[in-house]
Order: structure tokens, then C-alpha cells, then sequence
């Protein structure tokens, strides 16, 4: 009679254990604690582990990875942590290597070493995230991220192997939305004037771009426009060649940036300066990757589909600007806008062509790297 007392005791724990794991609510204490080190990696782990772990982002939202420390708080909330994903490539240069050391029951997933990373396209040295070579902003294509989320998925599935299941369709579904993601983008950028496929920034961030959708990301005009000794003559002198060289239209501004000289290289130049990316970090817990890469993307498109159209001297704006200023003309330039999609479309077959033969010269260089 006892025995089958516990028989139905031992039952009933193990249905309430399933009933858990099944509507996937866990008590917060039982939780495992990740840790991320940007918001944009804490995004990627939420939408893989969807409330089964408790996930935190090391650097704060808004906060410029570039000249991130951490405090003693911050140590101590990352050495109880269960485990670490980062991006690694250097882009957390000395700070977390030193933690790692000191700690050395940490697991840390370094999630750049998992997308086939590229080389740094401006070659410069003294560039902002360490000196691996390697491109970390690999956020900026989508399809690399779905790589990173592979990687996410199966070092949550070893480390909790009971949730295996849910974990990877979690990473599945969230690949869909990155694939719908990466198609929006190419529909977008397909749309620029191919001559006007060009884009510069403060720092080399979107090298992604170039061989993901075939937007040219020139080096930064000056090695460091954030540096503290300012823009020598010298340093105009080559950035305004440059410029012409290049038939650049626009510098984008990143929003951690100053912009101070590529002010002051537009003046001399005549070309407008575009703000509004934002290439590092996102800013607020409501932001999500997804979003971030959305607005990024609109303020490129809508800077380059219209850039040369206007006069040589104008006053640099911003990128909304544009749009109203060309509302004036509207007539006119729809009909532009018009011709130019036209021809894009003739020449389609040819530029994606020759895409692709770019392509094959990075793809090479990255067989080599790994
Ligand atoms: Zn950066």
C-alpha cells in the first residue's frame, strides 16, 4: 500500500517538472545566467533562450564599446555568471581577456569566430578594435548573424541540454526573421544608383555591407576623426583628394562620434554629411537588433538614393533634410528617380555580376584567414 503511495508521488513531481519545462517558466533563481557583452548579443541570446536563461549585457545600452571598462560591479556580475558570449575578433580589446584569465572556470563563446569574418577593409593601422586584422562588426550582415545565433543555440543546448529543443527552434524561427531581414535589405539597397554605392564613415564599421550587398565602404578619410590631435592641413589636403578620387557624396556621421572634422572636410568639399547611424550598440532596452539594422539601413538608402542631386554648395544637413528639399522639386525628381531605377534594373544582370567577382576575391581572403 505505501509503495504505491510513492509511486504516485514520484509521478506527480515528475508531471509538475514537465508541466515546467513545457510552458517554459522557470523560477528566475533557477535560471542560467548568461552574460553578453553588448546589447546587440543580449538580443540575439534572448530570442534564443526566450526567458529560459537571465541575460544581461555587459556594456550598458547607448554606452561606446570602444572605450568601455569595466567597473568592480561589473567584474562581479560577470564572474558569477554561467557563461559568456562576445564578439570577440578583438572587439573587446584587452578588458575581457584580463577577466578571463583571472577566472579561468569562465566559458566565454567568442561569436565572431563562428561567421567566416572578414578582413578590415581600410588596411590602416591604429583601427578601433584591437589587432586581430578581422572585421568584427559582422552585425552588419544578417546572414552572419544567423551564424552567431547557431553558435548561441548550441553552446546553450550543451551547457542546458534539457532545453536543446527549445533553444533551437527558438534559433530556427529567429533565422526566418534574419533571412526576411537580409532580403529587405538587398530590395533596399538595389534600389541606389549604382555610382552612388559608395559609403564612408568615422571608422571602418561596414565592411559587411561591401561584401554582403555591394555597397563600397571606403576607408575612414581620417584615420581617426575622434583622435585628440585634430585635423592637421595635411590631413584635409588628403582627405579632400580623396573625396574627389572616390566621387564621394556624403560622410556618415556614427552616433558616438564627433563631428567635428567631418564637418569641417564637408565645408572644404561640398559634400553633405548624414547622421543618424548608429553602428556599435543599441540604446535603449526597447531596441532590438532587427530595428537597429532597419533604421542603419534607412538612413543609408535615403542619404545615397539622392546623393549628387543637389547642388555642389550646399549646406551640409542631415539625412531627412533631403527629403523635404527634394519634395520642392517634386515633379522632377520623381521622374529621375525613375530613370535611375530603370536603368538599374537593365543593368542588374551585369552589376550583380560583378558583385559577385568582388565577392570571390574576400571569400578568398577569408579561406585563407581560417
Ligand atoms: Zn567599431
Amino acid at each position: 500500500m505505501f509503495k504505491r503511495f510513492q509511486w504516485i508521488l514520484i509521478l506527480q513531481v515528475l508531471l509538475l517538472a514537465l508541466l515546467v519545462s513545457c510552458n517554459g517558466t522557470i523560477e528566475e533563481e533557477e535560471k542560467l545566467k548568461v552574460m553578453a557583452t553588448t546589447p546587440l548579443l543580449q538580443d540575439w541570446v534572448n530570442n534564443v533562450a526566450k526567458g529560459r536563461v537571465s541575460v544581461e549585457s555587459i556594456i550598458p545600452y547607448g554606452a561606446d564599446p570602444h572605450s568601455y571598462q569595466p567597473g568592480a560591479q561589473d567584474v562581479s556580475r560577470i564572474v558569477s555568471a554561467d557563461t559568456i558570449f562576445s564578439v570577440g575578433l578583438g572587439y573587446e580589446e584587452q578588458w575581457l581577456a584580463k577577466l578571463l584569465e583571472s577566472n579561468s572556470d569562465l566559458t566565454n563563446t567568442p561569436l565572431g569566430e563562428s561567421v567566416s569574418p572578414i578582413k578590415m577593409s581600410g588596411g590602416h593601422d591604429g583601427h578601433d578594435h584591437g589587432d586581430s586584422g578581422l572585421d568584427p562588426h559582422f552585425w552588419f550582415d544578417p546572414t552572419r548573424v544567423a551564424m552567431a545565433v547557431d553558435a548561441i543555440a548550441n553552446h546553450l543546448s550543451e551547457i542546458d541540454p534539457v532545453s536543446q529543443d527549445y533553444y533551437q527552434s527558438n534559433a530556427s524561427a529567429y533565422k526566418a526573421q534574419l533571412m526576411d531581414l537580409n532580403n529587405q535589405i538587398k530590395d533596399e539597397i538595389s534600389a541606389i544608383p549604382k555610382q552612388n554605392r559608395v559609403i564612408i564613415t568615422g571608422h571602418d564599421s561596414l565592411g559587411y555591407l561591401e561584401g554582403q550587398y555591394g555597397i563600397e565602404s571606403l576607408q575612414p578619410i581620417v584615420s581617426s576623426v575622434s583622435s585628440e590631435t585634430g585635423l592637421s592641413p595635411d590631413d584635409l589636403i588628403k582627405a579632400v583628394k580623396f573625396i574627389e578620387k572616390h566621387n564621394v557624396k556624403v560622410i556618415f556621421l556614427e552616433s558616438t562620434q564627433s563631428d567635428k572634422y567631418a564637418k569641417t572636410v564637408a565645408n572644404e568639399t561640398g559634400i553633405n554629411v548624414a547622421s543618424g547611424l548608429n553602428v556599435e550598440t543599441l540604446d535603449d532596452a526597447n531596441g532590438t537588433y532587427i530595428d537597429f539594422m532597419k533604421d542603419n539601413i534607412g538612413v543609408i538608402v535615403s542619404n545615397l538614393s539622392y546623393a549628387g542631386h543637389g547642388t555642389e554648395h550646399d549646406v551640409p544637413h542631415e539625412g531627412h533634410d533631403e527629403h523635404e528639399e527634394h519634395d520642392e522639386h517634386e515633379g522632377h525628381d520623381e521622374h529621375d528617380e525613375h530613370e535611375e531605377h530603370d536603368e538599374h534594373k537593365e543593368h542588374d544582370e551585369h552589376d550583380e555580376h560583378d558583385e559577385h567577382d568582388e565577392h570571390d576575391e574576400h571569400d578568398e581572403h577569408d579561406e585563407q584567414e581560417s
